[in-house]
């Protein structure tokens, strides 16, 4: 089949690596594409926002897939129109997308389908937010409601934080993502991030990760989109991940389903592991970058199949996707500055010489200049290597890492610290 892939990130290039090794797979289209994708696809340029420019090149090229790898697309509606077209898409629906595009859709789809999560309320107005806020203990978490390139949530620590963070919201700090918010419960336990892959009926778990959002070692400093991952997350044993198929992914798409708006492609469930059991976070609609790093790496099969019979709802007749028994760890390199303003231009240089060690290096903002690689994002690359368990695929991400010169850029030497504390004990 030929299949066009929409994305630019760490995420898209390894989506690109694991779709171009199926066997299913005629050619491979990326749109934009990254420098780490030439390689494996032909890339292509299209205004993604220009739905009839993506659904004409779709029939120029006879493309049998489209698979959508950020957010922004899902909830724009191109998997709608590309339905409307008769071109088999993966992922949701605009009304379906609803799951990560608004936070206070998803909190009264729980509460309706009795799904574990945060008690909430929605709020208008900062007024209203005002007069809630005393439902709440401290700490109290406010989010705006909309997408906010995971910004727009505060843990206030105190009343007079969490006033100022709701002025500013309803004062446009996030644009319309702020024009409601809501506010909840502090849950506390430990994150991981769990998988599930439906066509709207059919579900599948998709394994397991965690990751470190914060920019700096230790987990402190500025949220980031994500410093490093590793999957699966032992954390979240087989009881663990039923309960959250069984509680969390099960109702919600059954609740989707009744709704008259089906959710079809990957659910990324932000799950917080409570003294209750699993309770959920947030979804996103797309595969999590770096997440999709490790999963990509760890899943055995012709995924390019499994990708269509999501898409045209025949994932009963799919098999169950299979993973290696290893741990697999990425290590986000930066450039210098991120996430507040990175270095642009960094050059970078032994790459060829990082992979002999086995490590794959997923390229994120990266661009050529001429014969140079340079940085041209904030997240520049993702280096990802396998191990027996957590601890060696550390050693070995770093390992691949040591090898690397990128003098503008900077990486955490800590990832995976929790599960290794547990590894050694
Ligand atoms: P991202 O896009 O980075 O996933 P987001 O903006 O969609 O983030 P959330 O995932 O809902 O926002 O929240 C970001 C982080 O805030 C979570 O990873 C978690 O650490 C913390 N958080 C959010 N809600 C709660 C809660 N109710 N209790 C405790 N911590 C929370």
């Amino acid at each position: 089949m030929n299949i066009l892939l929409i994305g630019s990130g760490g995420r898209e290039h390894a989506l690109a690596w694991k779709i171009s090794q199926s066997p299913s797979l005629n050619k491979l289209y990326t749109a934009p594409g990254n420098p780490g994708m030439a390689g494996l696809s032909q890339m292509v340029e299209i205004n993604i926002s220009n739905h009839d420019e993506v659904i004409n090149f779709c029939k120029d090229k006879a493309i049998n897939l489209v698979v959508v790898g950020p957010e922004a697309p899902l909830v724009a509606g191109l998997v709608d129109d590309l339905t409307a077209a008769n071109i088999p898409a993966f992922g949701p629906t605009k009304a379906a997308a609803m799951l990560e595009g608004s936070k206070g859709f998803t909190k009264d789809l729980c509460a309706s389908a009795n799904i574990p999560t945060a008690a909430y309320v929605r709020c208008n107005s900062a007024e209203e937010a005002f007069a809630k806020l005393s439902q709440f203990t401290l700490p109290v978490v406010i989010k705006a409601d909309g997408l906010a390139a995971g910004k727009g949530v505060v843990i206030a620590e105190n009343m007079n934080d969490a006033q100022a963070a709701i002025a500013d919201m309803f004062d446009g700090a996030f644009g319309d993502a702020g024009a409601e918010i809501v506010l909840e419960e502090f849950m506390v336990g430990e994150e991981a991030s769990f998988f599930a892959l439906t066509d709207g009926v059919n579900i599948i778990p998709f394994g397991s990760a965690q990751d470190h959002k914060r920019v700096g070692e230790g987990d402190v400093g500025p949220n980031t989109g994500g410093m490093g991952a590793y999957s699966p997350a032992p954390v979240l044993t087989d009881i663990l991940q039923q309960q959250a198929m069984d509680r969390i992914i099960t109702p919600t798409v059954r609740a989707m389903a009744e709704r008259g708006t089906p959710y079809s492609g990957v659910l990324y469930a932000g799950l917080i592991l409570t003294d209750e059991g699993p309770k959920l976070i947030e979804y996103n609609c797309r595969f999590g970058d770096p997440e999709c790093q490790v999963l990509m790496m760890r899943f055995e099969g012709d995924f390019a199949k499994l990708l269509l019979d999501i898409a045209t709802g025949n994932l009963a007749n799919a098999q169950q996707p299979q993973f290696t028994n290893d741990s697999v760890m990425t290590v986000v390199m930066a450039a210098k500055g991120y996430p507040a303003s990175p270095i642009k231009g960094g050059a970078i240089n032994n790459l060829d010489i990082a992979a002999q060690t086995g490590a794959q290096i997923f390229h994120a903002g990266t661009a050529m200049l001429g014969d140079q690689l340079v940085s041209s994002g904030g997240r520049v690359l993702n280096i990802t290597a396998r191990g027996n368990n957590v601890t060696m695929a550390q050693k070995n991400a770093y390992a691949a890492i040591d090898h690397i010169d990128f003098a503008d850029g900077f990486y955490r030497r800590d990832i995976g610290w929790r599960e290794i504390a547990r590894e050694a004990a």
